[in-house]
């Protein structure tokens, strides 16, 4: 039977890498042969981590950009893609982060495609132990936005557009 692929984001503020390190590697059994996401730093440092500890694992790891230099804007953007199913994110609840409206994108990206999604680390532990996290059946519901996309469909928005551009230049 073919192994289940788990796509799987990571990020971590800084006063939580250690955290997340840890919980890694606390899981890393159960996280082999997943296929991983990370922000920059989080994702260099966590990749140092898993290759000290099991040198001679393969592990799939994409690096992106660091968080607050567009990192957390790519992952929405593979999130969007669908291309994670799961984001740790362990936030910092005590700092303002700079890049703080890009945070506040990301977790709301979650929301909109619906993919499993926390950032503490009990959190993070509940969900590595949930039986769904290993199960072939479960496929999270993709959510539909096709009344959304095509909101305009039945409204005469260019048309009405082009009148009035047109009665503009005529006025010229
Ligand atoms: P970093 O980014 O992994 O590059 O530090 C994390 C973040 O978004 O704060």
């Amino acid at each position: 039977m073919e192994k289940l692929v788990r796509k799987i984001g990571l990020v971590a503020h800084d006063a939580m890498k250690k955290d997340l390190i840890e919980w890694v590697l606390w899981n890393s059994e159960s996280l082999m042969g997943h296929k991983f996401y990370c922000t920059g730093t989080t994702g260099t440092l966590i990749l140092e981590a898993l290759k000290e500890k099991h040198p001679d694992v393969e592990w799939d790891f994409t690096i992106l950009k660091s968080g607050p230099l567009g990192g957390d804007q790519q992952m929405g953007s593979r999130i969007v893609d669908g291309e994670i199913d799961y984001l740790f994110f362990f936030t910092d609840p005590m700092t303002l982060q700079p890049h703080d409206t890009d945070v506040k994108a990301l977790t709301r990206l979650a929301g909109v495609e619906n993919i499993v999604f926390c950032c503490n680390r009990s959190t993070a532990d509940h969900i590595i132990s949930s039986p769904l996290f290993l199960d072939p059946n479960y496929e999270r519901s993709v959510p539909d936005y096709t009344n959304y996309t095509k909101r305009f469909a039945n409204k005469p928005v260019v048309a009405e557009a082009m009148e009035s551009a047109s009665k503009r230049k005529r006025k010229k």
